[in-house]
């Protein structure tokens, strides 16, 4: 894993997220990597223990929960599987549905918001907080900062969700889905929590270390195979093709890759690429896939004894 981080410590591609005001704070320099294995161990390099914010990453956890909560037959009439193939903040639904194409990218994941809260009503946020903690093994909570200054400048998000209601894809107020959406994309995490959270959906749903359940099974293998399709926006397909293992960014600088029935990975790096992946983050993670014969699809498996002496 050193050596995949250490390939990347002289990448200063990219750019720290301006457009969120408070996301521009972020250390540039900033680069941990962790893996939790679902035995319940854990190695790390770097800046694990920083904080950020989740932003995107929360997306994939959010709609494992509303998955659980509303079941995948509501889910699926608000929500499309489909890759957009699009920007993540495109404000584009699909033709044929009038909904968004998928719940990784915003307007698919605000109606989702919308859904936690039409089942949850003003407990949503706290339900979420709380299983969200539970996939980390820790009390995680709300940067009150970062959520402050995305309220207020989040106008396309606003847009999108008045959208969603036009077209159904909402039966709530826009402002109460922005509400849950904005506070979940909002949550202070560190690498080692992102690790965890990936080493919870890479066991099933429960925590490797606390044992405690904190997503449905069914519900988490739908998840993962959204975010292998979906969880890198519109540089999905490369990273399929590259990494291939399903994974979520976000644009505070995190990433978070799971191999099945074996690893929770996480990557934070706050400097993004044009399409708000951490240019830092999808490097390590090439690496480490290269290293370990990660890919879904590696016939050679160059890294599969060493997975197992880490899962020993
Ligand atoms: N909260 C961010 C937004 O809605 C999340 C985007 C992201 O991480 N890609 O713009």
């Amino acid at each position: 894993m050193r050596r995949a981080w250490e390939s990347q410590l002289d990448n200063h591609d990219g750019a720290v997220a301006d457009y969120i005001p408070e996301l521009f704070k972020a250390n540039p320099n900033c680069f941990g990597m962790a893996i939790a294995t679902v035995k319940g161990k854990l190695f790390s390099v770097g800046d694990v223990t920083v904080p950020f914010t989740i932003q995107s990453v929360s997306k994939a956890f959010a709609f494992c929960l509303a998955l659980e909560i509303a079941g995948p037959e509501m889910v699926a009439s608000r929500v499309g599987v489909e890759p957009s193939g699009e920007a993540f903040n495109a404000i584009v639904f699909d033709p044929e549905t009038n909904r968004p194409f998928n719940p990784m990218v915003n307007a698919g994941a605000i109606a989702v918001a919308g859904l936690l809260y039409e089942y949850l009503g003003d407990s949503a946020f706290d339900v979420l907080l709380e299983r969200f903690s539970m996939a980390a093994g820790c009390d995680l909570a709300l940067n009150e900062a970062v959520f402050r200054s995305e309220d207020e400048t989040g106008h396309r998000n606003r847009a999108i969700a008045h959208l969603l209601l036009a077209n159904e894809a909402i039966a709530v107020a826009p402002d109460k889905a922005l509400d849950v959406y904005f506070r979940q994309c909002s949550i202070d995490v560190t690498a080692l929590d992102l690790a965890w959270m990936g080493a919870t959906f890479a066991n099933m749903g429960t925590n490797p270390q606390t044992r405690h359940m904190a997503f449905d099974l069914a519900a988490v293998r739908s998840t993962l195979a959204v975010m292998f399709t979906c969880g890198m926006y519109d540089y999905a397909g490369h990273w399929a093709y590259d990494v291939g293992i399903p994974a979520k960014s976000g644009v505070g600088g995190g990433i978070v890759g799971v191999v099945n029935r074996q690893l929770g990975i996480s990557t934070y790096s706050p400097r993004l690429d044009a399409k708000g992946n951490s240019v830092r983050g999808v490097g390590a993670f090439k690496a480490l896939a290269d290293d370990f014969g990660l890919h879904a699809f590696d016939c050679t498996n160059v890294g599969s004894s060493f997975i197992t002496s880490l899962l020993r």
